[in-house]
């Protein structure tokens, strides 16, 4: 009988969001793959676990791939894990899981941190639509033309980003984009976690005189509801508690719903005290 993928979340910083069950996964199974070995001993290390460990990473997915596989398919089980985080998500994996599917192999997870869903939770912005980007383009055209197609998408925004290309990350976002609300989430779980929720254009201001550190997430609002008449005055008193909820100050909230919608100042901060 063929045996089991466990796909395993791993910490994100701190070594103690490993879940007990990762832990029990990661000393069950036959094998480990891991994109990085020397990463993943050490996580082995501080739970006193040693097991026999492969590679598998973007640059030997297709020959690695496949010798796992072969493996699975003699009845082994195998735990696969990456640097950091969840598995698949911006990282190796999603082709060991094609292959095994079409091979008829079992599949499982065990879940946990993921940098994306922490940002997103810390970010004050609304949370109940969402698109993860992931990583924008190192060509200068691809990414134009990312950003340019996300022009019109009104659900928040999810991306990662590297520190050395924060900077230019952002100025691109605000060509494109004008103006919009953005949490930087960095370090997170870490010493130095930090999450600043500002605009694209003060994010751009402060990183011009202060060098980006540390691994970020950026979540940014999506684009305003059309404005004038197709918004009403209920549906912008909610957008000012949506607001106040990701913690904004009431006055600030009305002023920024306001300038999005053409609605009054007065008449919306009038409506939003009364709906309170
Ligand atoms: N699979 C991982 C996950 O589940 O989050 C993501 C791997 S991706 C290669 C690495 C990117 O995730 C980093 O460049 C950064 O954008 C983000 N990231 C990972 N750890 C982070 C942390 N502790 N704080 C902020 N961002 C982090």
């Amino acid at each position: 009988m063929a045996g089991k993928l466990y796909l395993v979340a791993t910490p994100i910083g701190n070594l103690g969001d490993i879940s007990h069950r990762a832990a029990q996964t990661l000393e069950s199974v036959d094998f480990i793959a891991a994109e990085d070995t020397r990463v993943s001993v050490k996580i082995l290390n501080n739970l006193g676990i040693k097991k026999p460990m492969v590679s598998y990473h973007e640059h030997n997915r297709a020959s690695s791939g496949e010798r796992i596989i072969n493996r699975l398919l003699a009845g082994e089980s195998c735990a696969l894990v990456t640097d950091a985080g969840t598995p698949v998500i911006s990282d190796p994996g999603s082709d060991l899981v094609t292959l095994c599917a079409e091979a008829g192999v079992e599949v499982t997870s065990i879940p946990g941190p993921c940098a994306a869903i922490n940002a997103l939770i810390l970010s004050g912005l609304p949370s109940g639509r969402f698109t993860f980007e992931g990583f924008l383009s190192t060509t200068k055209k691809n990414r134009l033309q990312h950003l340019d197609e996300l022009k019109g998408e009104k659900r928040t925004m999810i991306f990662y980003e590297a520190p050395h290309k924060l900077t230019s990350t952002l100025n691109d976002m605000l060509a494109a984009w004008g103006d919009r609300r953005i949490s930087l989430c960095r370090e997170l779980t870490k010493l130095h976690e930090e999450v600043s929720r500002t605009t694209l254009s003060q994010a751009c201001e402060f990183y011009e005189s202060n060098a980006p550190r540390g691994e970020y997430v950026l979540v940014i609002e999506g684009a305003a509801e059309e404005t004038g008449d197709t918004v009403t005055l209920e549906q912008a008193v909610e957008k000012v508690r949506e607001l106040i909820n990701g913690g904004m100050k009431l006055r600030d909230a009305v002023k920024f719903v306001s300038n999005e919608t053409k609605i009054s100042k007065n008449q919306l901060y009038d409506a939003a005290v009364k709906a309170e």
